[in-house]
């Protein structure tokens, strides 16, 4: 059998393929704010400067809120038949943002917010042509409270 072949669900979104991988984000140089992914440019009502800077996230945050998905996503997402639920974290980062994620690594009656999460990139579906898509997802952090 031959490993399949692991490819991003998106160019750009991640530093990809690392042991620590880091979602890149952006910087507006002219009011300071963080966003990602960086080409979501429309960062700050108001803000009309456009001069970005590329930024890497800090891998770590803390676990905003949650939900729990009992219904697939919409396509271009592939979900397993039949369907197996999901729990969706945002992640606080040290650069005042928060990012969306898929929480792995944990039950869902275990999952607490203000815990420390870290970033990991992890298969999200096979696609059509064998490939492993795999994009970042938040776990928490072993021992941290
Ligand atoms: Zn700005």
């Amino acid at each position: 059998m031959t490993e399949k072949r692991q490819v991003p669900i998106e160019k750009g979104l991640f530093t990809w393929p690392s042991d620590k991988p880091q979602l890149i984000g952006g910087r507006c140089k002219g009011c300071g704010v963080y966003f990602f992914p960086k080409f979501y440019i429309v960062h700050k009502p108001g803000c009309k400067d456009r001069q970005v800077e590329e930024v890497l996230l800090s891998r770590r945050g803390k676990l905003d809120t949650y939900t729990i998905q009992y219904y697939p996503p919409p396509p271009p997402f592939i979900t397993p038949v039949p369907f197996v639920p999901y729990a969706v974290g945002w992640v606080a980062l040290p650069e005042g943002i928060c990012v969306a994620g898929i929480i792995t690594g944990w039950k869902f009656e275990d999952i607490k917010t203000h815990t420390d999460m870290e970033l990991v990139v992890e298969k999200f579906w096979d696609d059509p042509e064998e490939n492993e898509v795999v994009s970042w997802k938040w776990r928490p952090v072993k021992g941290a409270k």
